[in-house]
């Protein structure tokens, strides 16, 4: 096949093509990307000098081994002679089954059960259902609502967005169209900070006044990400475990940003110590290969829908269980935990703080914050998109910054010098943005 012409190419895209929160058509030329490697973008023309990019996103938080590694590359390969697809009502496969008996074996224990969607938004309205329908099918109707903390982002179906931050999903647009569910305050900063009783006593004052209508709790577990990139204490993790114990409710833990390790915690329950009823993957599930989430939930929540009058989980995606998809999750598992993935974790994190420090010392810098492999410099004013983007180009760096956010969170497998070229383009990006 010929290659479109790079100006062709871009009128195109300008002329039909949907970007991520953009408009129609686009205000801004996005970079056109070759291809990629290891943790590098190759650019089909150079931005600000500049063929290639230092990848400083993980293609938002999902490409944790890096681009067209070998393991991975082979594991769809090898999936491809067998088959690419098939759909999962009445059939199964190996890729399939290995990884749900995987993902329950490396998650925490009272998690059973998996079912394999197609996106993270689609894996939290499957969580959102089982908690409903448990309720349903347990004599419990009333129980339907949702709370949440403030600062949240769960995805952009209509369901998940009912539990994004009122203010960052935009909520005002959708009066009367989306659920309205319950939210508490947000957790108070600091993954070190200890627990404020007052904002637990609070908390539990609040689920204690709605528990009758309260299907579950869902919240990002440490790290709210595109919410705002914020840290609380894992002691809040113990809070939430505890009060929805006490006020029979559920507890759903949304790990599609911080499974697989960025926090520095396999999930980010494990710094607490905690397990939910009902916890949702994605994002680096497969490598950033294919899309590919799944809603895990415990034994108790799937036999509560099981008994019920309506004894199934009416949910089906037609690519669910996808076996390429499947199998590159399968491989990229056991190359996460083949190695020793805590301390690349733990070496990128160091190279974050140290290139990062500076940045707290400029004008207009709020906060510098890292944890595991993510660090945010967070501006007090709103970022200058274009001009904090093509800063971070001319060091050689792909960022994609947002709000008051210049944030990277990098492939685990990015070596020390290039970790310390993207904390420097997140430096320069803070200046010019
Ligand atoms: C990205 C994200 C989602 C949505 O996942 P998609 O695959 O984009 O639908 C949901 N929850 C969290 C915490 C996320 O970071």
């Amino acid at each position: 096949m010929a290659h479109l012409p790079t100006d062709d190419l871009l009128a195109l895209d300008r002329a039909h093509v949907w970007h991520p929160y953009g408009p129609m058509p686009g205000t801004v030329t996005p970079y056109v990307v070759e291809s990629a490697s290891g943790v590098r973008l190759r650019l089909a023309r150079p931005v600000a000098g500049r063929t290639e990019l230092i990848d400083g996103m993980s293609s938002w938080w999902a490409a944790v081994h890096g681009y067209g590694h070998p393991v991975l590359d082979a594991a769809v390969r090898d999936q491809l002679g067998r088959m690419s697809h098939v759909m999962f009502g009445g059939l199964t496969h190996e890729p399939a089954v290995r990884l749900a008996a995987r993902l329950v074996e490396i998650t925490p224990e009272p998690l059973q059960h998996v079912f394999l969607a197609d996106s993270g938004s689609v894996a939290v309205e499957v969580a959102m259902k089982m908690c409903l329908q448990y309720w349903q099918s347990v004599g419990r109707p009333a129980k339907r609502r949702l709370l949440t903390w403030r600062g949240g982002y769960h995805g952009d179906t209509f369901h998940p967005m009912s539990v994004c931050d009122p203010e960052g999903g935009m909520h005002h647009l959708w009066g009367g169209v989306l659920p309205g569910q319950l939210f508490a305050p947000e957790p108070p900063a600091g993954f070190d900070a200890p627990l404020d009783e007052d904002y637990a006593a609070r908390f539990d004052a609040l689920m204690a006044r709605h528990a009758d209508e309260l299907a579950a709790v869902i919240v990002e577990p440490v790290v709210q990400g595109a919410g705002g990139m914020r840290f609380h204490s894992p002691a809040y993790l113990r809070m939430l475990r505890d009060l929805c114990d006490r006020h029979g409710v559920l507890l759903v833990f949304d790990e599609i940003a911080t499974g697989f390790g960025r926090s520095g915690a396999l999930f980010a329950a494990d710094h607490a110590g905690v397990s939910p009823d009902v916890m949702c993957l994605g994002k680096a599930l497969t490598g950033g290969y294919l899309t590919m989430a799944a809603a895990l939930c415990t034994s108790a929540v799937a036999d509560g829908i099981s008994r019920g009058e309506m004894p199934v989980l009416a949910h089906g995606p037609t690519f669910m269980g996808n076996p390429l998809a499947a199998a590159v999750a399968n491989a990229s598992i056991d190359l996460l935990l083949g190695q020793d993935w805590q301390v690349e974790v733990k070496r990128v994190e160091t190279g974050l703080r140290t290139g990062l420090a500076g940045a707290a010392e400029l004008p207009g810098v709020r906060d510098v914050r890292v944890l595991g492999a993510l660090g945010v410099v967070q501006l007090d004013h709103p970022v200058d998109m274009v001009a904090a983007t093509e800063a971070a180009a001319r060091e050689g760096v792909w960022l994609r910054p947002f709000r008051d956010l210049i944030y990277t969170m990098p492939p685990y497998v990015t070596e020390d010098e290039d970790v310390a070229r993207i904390a420097a383009a997140v430096t320069a990006a803070a200046v010019a943005g």
